[in-house]
């Protein structure tokens, strides 16, 4: 089992491929030190989304290691990697299931008090009370359609009720109203700190935010180092 302590994350010269005939990301090596933020920015296609899902094991490396306090994820429990991790994805899922399953995924002793305040804190709240069946209402195929940035406040009320060692959060707030993005921002900010954070970053406020930024085009690092050294 993956056991973190610091949640410091190295990716020690990964290579990655979807096809065996098509690199998509080449020797990508950088640390990031336990609690710190580590925002990654690049053009469309760059590889920023496949980066975070190699540390989600969502896909196996081709060539180099991902560790997380020393422990490469490929030799700890697929499981006990999941929980550690808090991922909030660029296309959010929802299950088929109540507004409150859905939030508590991955959660496994909270009660409706805890799934209220993440909601709340996610700016979710407002919207799942004017839902038919408030947080019992389902949701997916079966049941109401949630637009793309109520999923989203969703995906980000379970990452924050979840609690996790390390952060992981794929645009998170690209598709919500600038009002709504600035409110989930501040309790990001408060869910980043002090635990380590990999942000895929398109607003300005978390680039300067962040301990470090990584520069990726056609799967490449090719400029690192503070926003202000940028
Ligand atoms: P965006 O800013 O648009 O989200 P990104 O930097 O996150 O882009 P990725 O999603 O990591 O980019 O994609 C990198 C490359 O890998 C792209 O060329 C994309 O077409 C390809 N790719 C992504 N997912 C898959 C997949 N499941 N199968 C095959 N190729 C994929
Ligand atoms: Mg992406």
């Amino acid at each position: 089992d993956l056991a973190v302590t610091e949640g410091r994350v190295e990716y020690d010269d990964v290579s990655f491929g979807y096809d065996a005939d098509e690199r998509i990301l080449e020797d990508i090596d950088f640390t990031v030190d336990g609690g710190e933020t580590l925002a990654l920015v690049g053009p469309t296609g760059a590889g920023k989304s496949t980066v975070l899902k190699l540390l989600l094991r969502m896909y196996d490396v081709d060539e180099g290691e991902i560790r997380v306090d020393g422990q490469s994820v490929q030799d700890v429990t697929l499981r006990s990697l999941r929980e550690s991790l808090g991922y909030v994805s660029q296309d959010t899922f929802l299950f088929y299931g109540s507004v409150e399953e859905n939030i508590k995924y991955g959660t496994f002793d909270a009660d409706r008090e805890d799934v209220i305040e993440a909601a709340k804190m996610a700016e979710a709240h407002e919207f799942i009370q004017n839902l038919p069946d408030g947080y019992d209402t389902e949701v997916g195929e079966r049941g109401v359609k949630l637009s793309g940035g109520q999923r989203q406040r969703v995906s980000i009320a379970r990452a924050i009720l979840k609690d996790p060692d390390i952060l992981v959060l794929d645009e998170a707030t690209s598709d919500v109203d600038t009002e709504t993005e600035m409110l989930i921002q501040r309790s990001i900010d408060d869910l980043a700190e002090d635990r380590t954070t990999f942000a895929i970053a398109h607003r300005l406020s978390t680039i300067k935010d962040a301990d470090q930024v990584l520069v990726l085009e056609g799967g490449e690092i090719v400029e690192r180092g503070t926003h202000e050294e940028l």
